[in-house]
């Protein structure tokens, strides 16, 4: 057999894989291990998707999207996150991976350096190297609340150094970055000529304040020009099966970015398509009872923590929460290993996300309610054990 691409053969798996195929091995397991949402697809999502089916939507859509979904998506950021795009630099992508993907091989060049954060989501290194580029990661350090500072990029970045990836809310942190902050992040990349690639996946869950006006988007600060925005109906809508991701690009980017749909996916699946656009324009009550019951999760799992006088970092966007077992001998990988096979409880070790993980673990409030408590106590009396 001719060689497999070494470049795919050498791509390191995630982390969290060995947690995840343990955990299916054992009965009875509570998965907090998945970013999954508990909750049910809305109604009216699931009708229109029906409904497209049965009135023959099932043929190809233009590569960037259904026109009236695109027309839809320019209202929504420009309501939601203050962005002012026009319809044609909307691209609708199969979900936030595709639109990361996207994104990235649109300002890809050989051996361009991204800048991806550590703790970071793993896929962002993996898609970097799908599109020729090199990982180079950027230290998001305790003693600085997990926020990267100019200091963090500086360190990082090298002559070749192509793009800078941000995500807020964070997977794995829950950390939503402030405005001030976003700025000079912004200045810096203009200041090295960066493109900026924004996930902001999490946007519709910021857990405080209470009505989720706190997550501000990149390109609404500063530098559009130079901002390609990544989002998703994944998480947002509980759709992560539909595939449903849409990149917002700086004006005239819209034909590059649907190019890159033609030769991959020709266009996201039109029945899913028509359920997005049920989403976005129809009612948005469950987005709120979701991001309320996401918040109620978050104050539950954490008091029953300090009732445990276990360490963590409060999550203030996202559905994760990174908890602190420094105190263990053991490392992050076994620590979750251990629980599992002792506890029965999966929930990802901080190294899945990079080395300045070690000494933390991650798990998703994105379970039920009496399943999440029941894992967090036990893990509390398995790490006092
Ligand atoms: N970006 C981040 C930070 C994520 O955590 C995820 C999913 O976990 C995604 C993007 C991808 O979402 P999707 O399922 O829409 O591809």
């Amino acid at each position: 057999m001719p060689q497999l691409s070494p470049a795919v053969t050498a791509m390191p798996r995630s982390g969290i894989r060995a947690v995840m195929d343990l955990a299916w091995a054992t009965p009875g397991c509570i998965h907090l291990e998945v970013g999954e949402p508990s909750f049910p697809t809305p109604t009216h999502v699931l009708d229109a998707a029906a409904r497209a089916l049965r009135d023959g939507h099932t043929r190809y859509a233009p590569n960037a999207g259904l026109p009236e979904l695109r027309e839809a998506l320019a209202g929504k950021v420009a309501k939601r996150n203050h962005l002012q795009a026009a319809p044609e630099d909307v691209v609708v992508t199969s979900g936030g991976i595709g639109a990361l993907l996207t994104a990235l091989l649109a300002v890809a060049i050989p051996g361009g350096q991204v800048l991806v954060p550590d703790p970071g989501w793993p896929n962002f290194a993996m898609i970097t190297r799908l599109a020729g580029m090199e990982p180079v990661a950027y230290r998001l350090r305790a003693d600085t609340g997990f926020l990267p500072t100019v200091n963090d990029l500086e360190e990082a970045a090298g002559p070749q150094a192509r793009v800078l990836v941000l995500n807020s809310p964070s997977n794995p942190l829950g950390t939503v970055l402030p405005e001030p902050r976003l700025a000079e992040l912004l200045a810096f990349a203009r200041d090295r000529d960066l493109w900026v690639v924004s996930d902001e996946c999490y946007d519709e869950i910021v857990l405080d304040p209470a009505d989720g006006a706190g997550h501000v988007s990149a390109a609404a600060v500063a530098e559009p020009e130079r901002v390609l925005s990544v989002f998703t109906f994944s998480k947002t809508y509980a759709m992560t099966g539909m595939r449903v991701g849409y990149v917002v690009g700086p004006p005239g980017t819209g034909q590059t970015l649907a190019k890159l749909q033609e030769a991959t996916i020709a266009c996201v699946n039109t029945p899913a398509q028509h359920a997005a656009l049920a989403a976005v324009t129809g009612p948005q009550d469950a987005v709120g009872q979701m991001r309320a019951a996401y918040r109620d999760r978050r104050d539950a799992a954490t008091a029953l923590l300090d009732r445990h006088g276990l360490p963590y970092l409060r999550p203030s966007g996202a559905f994760y929460l990174w908890v602190d077992i420094h105190d263990r001998a053991a490392s992050a990988h076994d620590f979750a290993m251990a629980l599992l096979r002792d506890r029965q409880v999966a929930l990802a070790p901080g190294t899945a996300f990079g080395p300045t993980g070690e000494g933390w673990v991650r798990l998703s409030l994105a379970t039920d309610t009496d399943l999440l408590l029941e894992g967090v106590e036990r893990l509390a009396t398995f790490r006092a054990a």
